[in-house]
């Protein structure tokens, strides 16, 4: 008998077909002979109206209450699945995050997991339920309700897997998995049967968001092997895991392109010592996260200095800018959104050379321009002209072979 830890996210249960859709699948696990512990999302939208309806009586809602408040999408969604089950005739039972022994720190609206003491989900479990938990949710020693942050029910999923020391965790979402570049932007993409935690982080630092980055992390931390896969159809999915010698045979993983990218310039700045500091702590200062920064040579005393930030924050880079620009006696700052960040990731990189030369020379092949480039040990990016993008994706896919066969 296998321990199996079942995360079904907001499209999976969005109304109550798909929570009944849900509940045969569940079932099913259970006659299969297996215990089965179930951790959902709020349905689909509803955590964003839950703000929305917050915000129409507060413009800044207290995160305390936030927090009490969005949880009730998740334990909405507990409830319901347990019924549904129950109504096929299974035995089931819901556990809000609290009642699961989820303790977390204080954060409210972020807060981290400090420990899981599952003593009722056993409970349940051994007397034959399946147990239906409330993601994205936990609470504090003293008892307050806390949020785990966006997204953050695939975190209570890897952790409650961990905890529980599950046989298998199922990410169940509305893809069938991860895939070697964004099917609609790539047609012939494959499906990826294995990838390592590392690279799996990439990939979604880079916005294949199929799973919350922090969850990534835990389960890289707690090697929690997990497969992401959709509840749609029966279809393997991806298994997410530590790395394995087999894994570096592949040169490339995958392919991303992030398009909400945006450039920002500053010309004409004086090469001296304490400039870029400057400039780099007025955009942390304005909580601006930055990316890929290039620092021209500099000609005649001065130098240019670029990095991209997120497309929504390209505007207020310039606004925080303009004073500094003025009193380190830089000529301009200036912005464009008109810029996509192309990667590649693989932690076959490590053991095949080429890997650069390989993808300049494919994007010089296609007549691309490079406009910056970055590296870390499993991915190298570059920043190209929006434009661009889609055709450099299409030509670097082909190049390292990662097509459907
Ligand atoms: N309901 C929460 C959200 O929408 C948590 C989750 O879905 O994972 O962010
Ligand atoms: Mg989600």
């Amino acid at each position: 008998m296998a321990l199996i830890v079942q995360k079904y996210g907001g499209t999976s249960v969005g109304n109550p077909e798909r929570i009944k859709n849900v509940a045969q699948r569940v079932l099913a696990t259970q006659q299969a002979g297996n215990q089965v512990v179930v951790v959902v999302s709020a349905m689909s939208g509803v955590t964003d109206s839950l703000i929305k309806l917050a915000k129409e009586v507060h413009a800044e809602p207290p995160e305390r209450e936030m927090d009490v408040l969005l949880a009730t999408g998740e334990q909405t969604t507990i409830a319901l699945l347990a019924m549904a089950l129950q109504g096929l005739g299974a035995k089931a039972a819901s556990l809000t995050g609290a009642q699961a022994g989820i303790v977390t720190d204080g954060l409210h609206t972020k807060a981290k997991i400090a420990n899981i003491t599952p003593k009722r989900v056993h409970e349940l479990l051994d007397s034959g339920h399946a147990v239906i938990i409330a993601g994205f949710q936990g609470e504090t020693p003293e008892g307050h309700i806390t949020t785990l942050g966006r997204g953050g029910s695939d975190l209570s999923a890897i952790a409650i897997a961990a905890a529980v020391k599950a046989d298998v965790c199922q990410i169940y979402t509305d893809v069938d998995g991860v895939y070697t570049a964004d099917p609609r932007i790539i047609p012939d993409a494959k499906k990826i049967l294995e990838i390592s935690y590392d690279e799996m982080l990439e990939m979604a630092a880079l916005g294949s968001k199929v799973m919350q980055a922090r969850s990534v992390e835990f389960a890289k931390k707690f090697n929690v092997v997990f497969e992401v896969r959709s509840s749609f159809n029966n279809n393997p999915g991806t298994i997410v895991k530590a790395e394995t010698q087999k894994m570096e045979d592949v040169v490339i993983r995958g392919v991303a392109v992030d398009k909400k990218q945006a450039k920002v310039t500053i010309a004409g700045v004086p090469d001296k010592p304490g400039i870029a500091a400057k400039v780099f702590k007025t955009i942390a200062d304005a909580h601006i996260n930055i990316d890929v920064i290039v620092q021209n040579v500099s000609a005649n005393g001065t130098t240019d200095i670029s990095f991209t930030v997120g497309d929504t924050d390209a505007a207020k880079s310039v606004k925080v800018l303009q004073p500094v620009v003025k009193d380190i006696g830089a000529r301009e700052v200036t912005a464009t959104g008109e810029i996509a960040k192309l990667s590649v990731v693989g932690i076959g990189m490590r053991s095949h050379p080429g890997v650069a030369a390989k993808m300049f020379e494919t994007l010089a092949g296609n007549s691309i321009n490079i406009g910056m480039i970055s590296t870390s040990e499993i991915k190298i990016s570059v920043i190209i002209a929006l434009a661009d993008a889609e055709k450099a994706a299409r030509a670097i896919h082909d190049a390292f072979g990662l097509a459907g066969k």
